[in-house]
């Protein structure tokens, strides 16, 4: 654990966790809990903070960036696009589909390296 965390309980089953200091969150949650809450994520799951291991973090990215588009922004997606894909020929609509899933991809990639940078750059600066 280093100095920018503190340890927090998690809301689900009570075990200690670290949490960044400058990050204030109503819900923590270990990763084991968070694994089971994905599985029927409640309204409020992006306000919850999860205490993933350092570790995990890498090999968690590719999944929870996937996930994020399929409940964020394919239902947005769909029903804004619904009409048009249903118009085109099948070929055409899953190419349109697929290229703006890509490209949501890329701008979620580097909406996450922004961050990743804010966060460290402020941990850096309470140093
Ligand atoms: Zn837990």
């Amino acid at each position: 654990m280093d100095q920018n965390e503190i340890l927090v309980n998690c809301s689900f089953c009570n075990v200690e966790i670290p949490c960044p200091k400058n990050i204030r969150y109503q819900k923590h949650s270990c990763i084991d809990c968070f694994k089971k809450l994905k599985k029927n994520p409640p309204e409020n799951i992006n306000k919850i903070h999860v205490a993933i291991p350092k570790e995990k973090i890498e090999q968690m990215v590719p999944e929870i960036t996937i996930q994020m588009i399929m409940q964020e922004v394919f239902p947005k997606f769909w029903k804004e696009e619904k009409k048009k894909l249903k118009e085109m020929p099948r070929k055409e609509a899953v190419e349109y589909a697929f290229a703006t899933g890509a490209g949501s991809l890329i701008s979620l990639m580097e909406e996450l390296n922004k961050e990743e940078r804010k966060f460290f750059r402020k941990s850096q600066n309470s140093k």
